[in-house]
């Protein structure tokens, strides 16, 4: 069965997360409310937000006043870096739920392995995954060095594991020891934040697909089995992005993208955090 924007994939304690969503860093509040209606609208099912991108509240309104029912969308919200801790993280994981007026959120991301307090706050995301108002709990730009720490030091494996993913930094690496870890990856900046929407190798597989470069970055990630949240305040733009299931890109299209990898990072380098 081709993947469709309402495809899901099974996370490994058995929630179903979708394949494609909405991304809304850096949206103020009204573009948070008019972006999250227009992507409902268009079909997307997973909205990503976090505590610091000060959209929740918004959102939660957005959602109760919305005709879509609440387990007809998937709500990510992730843990803020000042926030790690036991009793910290426990009053900002209220803080969230109550801000998005929802009973339970699908997925609650530590945002940032911080140092000296990860696993401490891990442990207590462990405690809410326990309770019924978190269905999921993950990570978000871990290495394979902390996803190896985090597995041996505590009792969950994270379902997901969030990080900066398009052509320009294809991690291979980091894909294949999820997979192998039964940790989902998920592409943020897939659509490289905006930095490489002009670049001429994608833009010539764009053309010959009648297609857009953002669309070609999100197919590919598609492709290699992510779960990918583009992120859009443009209406257009949206809808745009949304329709990528009526191609795809051939195996060889696959390998000249993924020879773009050129280490390119326009968010957080997690890499070396100790
Ligand atoms: P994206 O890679 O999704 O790119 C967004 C930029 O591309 C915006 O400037 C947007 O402009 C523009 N854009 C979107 N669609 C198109 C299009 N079809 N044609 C041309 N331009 C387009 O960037 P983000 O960094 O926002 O990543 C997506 C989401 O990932 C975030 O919103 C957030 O939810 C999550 N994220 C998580 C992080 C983490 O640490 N866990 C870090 C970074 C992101 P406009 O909006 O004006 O239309």
């Amino acid at each position: 069965m081709p993947i469709q924007i309402d495809s899901t994939v099974t996370l490994n304690n058995g929630v179903e997360i979708p394949r494609f969503g909405l991304g809304v860093w850096k949206a103020n509040q009204q573009e948070t409310r008019d972006s999250v209606l227009w992507a409902l609208e268009c079909g997307y099912r997973l909205i990503d937000t976090a505590q610091i991108y000060g959209n929740e509240a918004v959102i939660g309104e957005t959602l109760q006043t919305s005709p879509w029912k609440r387990d007809e969308i998937f709500i990510t919200t992730k843990l803020w870096t000042a926030d790690h801790s036991k009793k910290n993280c426990l009053q900002a994981f209220d803080k969230s739920l109550s801000k998005l007026r929802l009973d339970y959120v699908d997925l609650y991301l530590s945002h940032f392995p911080v140092t000296g307090k990860r696993l401490e706050t891990w442990k207590t995301m462990e405690t809410l995954l326990q309770s019924d108002r978190c269905r999921a709990i993950g990570v978000s730009n871990y290495t394979i060095e902390h996803l190896e720490e985090l597995i041996r030091e505590t009792d969950i494996v994270p379902a997901i594991n969030q990080v900066e993913f398009h052509p320009f930094l294809y991690q291979k690496e980091l894909l294949q020891y999820c997979r192998e870890k039964g940790i989902q990856l998920e592409a943020y900046s897939p659509l490289t934040h905006g930095v490489k929407l002009g670049d001429p190798t994608i833009s010539q597989i764009a053309t010959s697909h009648k297609k857009s470069v953002a669309q070609v970055m999100i197919r590919w990630g598609l492709q290699h089995n992510l779960v990918v949240i583009p992120k859009s305040v443009t209406k257009n733009r949206i809808t745009e992005n949304s329709e990528v299931f009526d191609f795809s890109l051939s195996e060889e299209e696959m390998k000249t993208l993924d020879n773009l990898d050129e280490n390119l990072r326009t968010c957080w380098d997690p890499t070396g955090t100790p």
